[in-house]
């Protein structure tokens, strides 16, 4: 018996290139039956020589814990793919024309794609079932043309794609409608500001449920100060550094996107690290939280002013979760403009949504979990059917 539809679980997949993330889970209830990491993909003495062998051992792991696949058949697969490009609006079946289309966009996400197309091709192989690409940049493709277009001629940037097209938009949206339901109102009727704080980091302005603003652009590299990305930097910086210190364009790439941010100011890149150096009262610790938090209180004045007022501000991610200092910090000093936490609800630790603003506060200031896995296999199923 291979039972109901419902009782089929859908595959999500997050492919990088030296690992696969998988989660097996049902997405009307969100039952998680397997979750795992294959890593050192492809490098010696790891023994998992490529993609292929990253299925085969989590499906090794699978049977251990007692999930056959023959027996219980996958309902579909679910594929995160960084970048949608100007093509990919919503979550779309995969087939060998769109396969193509996503390897072409690798010129816009060149850390990235690649690595997406090369767990497709594994999992279409490997797996008779419908697979379905979910992008990152999807949701933010409603951006108004005022905060998706970059001041550079139009004709280049009609050329080259050029225009701002936004990530984590999965956690973005599932996180906007996880806010409206832990508040118990219609998601027509919030304007939020989304931070998404994890070692990759964004805001985003939310009106009704419809996204008008958010921090990354082109790449992932715009906006917040991340783990190890810089963030918003002049965009003079690029061609002084070719002048001055000598970089190649590759050069300055690496040093924008791995070897800066938190970790560029405070040598770590993790936040708990992070904290407990501040703790001791590190001083390059200290300026690194600094300009984490200035940079984010950037973002959210500007977005107020955006949304013209804002009803929920929403804290999501690893850091966004379980940072209480963080979240202290940001919210800081921003009384005037109704934005204030509860030190005692801040402080508790919880897995769960929550409000940790005061009862009577102008504005909501919530910590939502996100769950991008369960969000690409709602989206994988509704598609399929
Ligand atoms: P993510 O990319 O969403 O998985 O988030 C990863 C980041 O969350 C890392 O910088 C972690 O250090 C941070 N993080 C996870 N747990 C905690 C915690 N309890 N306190 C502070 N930061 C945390």
């Amino acid at each position: 018996m291979s039972g109901s539809t419902n009782e089929r679980p859908v595959l999500v997949l997050n492919a990088g290139s030296s690992s696969l993330k998988y989660q097996l889970l049902l997405p009307e209830t969100g039952e998680v039956r397997a979750r795992g990491l294959v890593e050192r993909i492809g490098e010696s003495g790891s023994g998992v020589a490529d993609h292929s062998a990253a299925l085969e051992v989590m499906s090794t792991r699978l049977r251990h814990d007692g999930i056959d696949l023959d027996e219980v058949p996958l309902r579909a697969v679910g594929h995160r793919v960084v970048h949608g490009g100007p093509d990919f609006s919503e979550p779309v079946v995969i087939d060998d024309a769109v396969l193509d289309r996503i390897r072409e966009l690798s010129t816009l996400a060149p850390l990235h794609n690649p690595a997406a197309v090369i767990g497709i091709e594994a999992a279409r192989e490997r797996y008779d079932v419908p697979h379905v690409a979910v992008f990152d940049t999807a949701y933010f493709s409603s951006l108004p043309a005022e905060a998706s277009t970059y001041a550079v001629p139009r004709d280049l940037a009609a050329k080259h794609s050029i225009r701002r097209y936004g990530f984590h938009g999965t956690s973005h949206q599932y996180v906007a409608q996880a806010t409206a339901d832990l508040l118990g109102r219609p998601l027509g009727d919030l304007r939020q500001v989304i931070l998404h704080l994890g070692n990759g980091c964004s805001a985003s302005a939310v009106r009704g449920g419809r996204a008008v603003d958010t921090s990354m652009g082109l790449t992932p590299l715009q906006g917040l100060v991340m783990g190890t990305r810089s963030g918003d930097v002049d965009p003079g910086l690029h061609a002084y550094l070719a002048r001055e210190a000598g970089l190649s364009l590759d050069e300055i790439d690496t040093v924008l996107n791995k070897r800066s941010g938190v970790l560029g100011l405070s040598g770590v890149n993790d936040f708990r690290q992070l904290e407990q150096r501040l703790a001791s009262g590190d001083a390059d610790a200290r300026l690194a939280f600094d300009v984490v938090v200035h940079r984010i209180k950037h973002y959210v004045g500007a977005y107020l002013a955006i949304l013209g007022g804002i009803d929920v501000l929403v804290f999501t991610a690893g850091v966004g979760e379980n940072s209480i200092s963080l979240r202290a910090g940001v919210t800081e000093g921003l009384e005037e403009l109704g934005i204030t936490v509860d030190r005692a609800q801040n402080a508790a630790r919880s897995q769960q949504a929550r409000v940790i603003s005061p009862e009577r506060a102008k504005v909501v200031v919530a910590v939502v979990p996100t769950n991008e896995e369960l969000a690409i296999a709602r989206q994988t199923a509704d598609l399929v059917g």
